[in-house]
């Protein structure tokens, strides 16, 4: 059941639960995300980055929505960190039903305008947006987008830039970074801020980064408004670890020999992020 994001997350904002977003960088993980969507009876987001659609193609979101469609879970189709207005046309013409635009690293005004030129854009074709205010951190070994300065969001500047650009979800800087940290590296997770911007705006909240957080932490954000939690080194990792494992064994070439225990080692993990979530036996407040 394909649907965009603002359907998605009204429901989790609802019943308090998050949905988590899996990066989906070959058909091998979509293929996981929703079998487990299944097996779970919740929802799941898509995500395909710019440069992850760069590498597999137009014809990848096809294949997406195609899955999207055939399931009766409810699934959007996601860019993540779109950043330039052409990406972001390129994937409505893909298919995709909802995208990110991430304007985080300008000013508060540049932000507003860009995004909101977005929105302008993309909901009359039913496609929803998620914006970022604050920054997200990044981990040196992760290819996504972050600053190595965690700006906090300021929760008054939160009400105003949703007030002004009309968006459907919100990322907000609340101390995580993308990637994976390093061992001993302890993330502060400001839970305050999270609580001061869900009582400053009305709609959805995203936390990006969310891989390696404490499992306690990322539910209590979940019970404080968070709505979508952006999953990828959580799951690639483990995914890659075990392909490496079988493909210790020289004889293997057929890819559904070699991808076959990856996929259940990286299932086991997505089934444990929509427990953690909150979003496990959630898919019957979904209307078809
Ligand atoms: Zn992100």
């Amino acid at each position: 059941m394909l649907m965009n994001m603002k359907e998605l997350l009204e429901v989790a904002d609802r019943h308090h639960f998050a949905v988590p977003a899996f990066n989906a960088g070959c058909s091998q993980i979509v293929k996981a995300a929703i079998e487990t969507a299944e097996e779970k009876h919740a929802p799941v987001i898509i995500e395909v980055h710019p440069d992850e659609l760069e590498f597999l193609g137009d014809a990848f979101i096809t294949y997406c929505v195609k899955a999207a469609n055939d399931t009766r879970m409810p699934v959007v189709i996601h860019l993540d960190h779109g950043s330039m207005y052409s990406q972001i046309e390129r994937a409505v013409r893909d298919g995709y039903t909802s995208v990110m635009i991430d304007a985080s690293r300008r000013s508060f005004e540049e932000n507003v305008l860009i995004t909101g030129r977005v929105v302008e854009f993309a909901h009359p074709l039913g496609v929803s947006v998620e914006a970022e205010l604050g920054t997200i951190g990044i981990m040196g070994n992760s290819a996504e987008e972050g600053t190595k300065e965690i700006t906090y969001t300021v929760p008054a500047e939160a009400e105003k830039f949703v007030r002004l650009t009309g968006v459907d979800a919100l990322a907000v800087g609340i101390g995580t970074a993308h990637g994976l940290y390093p061992k001993g590296y302890v993330p502060k997770l400001r839970l305050d801020i999270l609580e001061e911007i869900k009582a400053a705006v009305h709609i959805p909240l995203v936390l990006h980064g969310g891989s390696g957080n404490p499992d306690e932490e990322v539910a209590a954000a979940v019970k404080l408004g968070i709505n979508k939690v952006n999953i990828s080194s959580d799951i690639k990792d483990p995914f890659y670890r075990q392909v490496r494992k079988t493909l210790q064994d020289e004889t293997l070439r057929e890819p559904n020999e070699i991808y076959k225990d990856a996929m259940a080692v990286m299932k086991k993990i997505m089934g444990q992020k929509m427990d953690l979530l909150g979003c496990t036996d959630m898919a019957g407040h979904y209307r078809p």
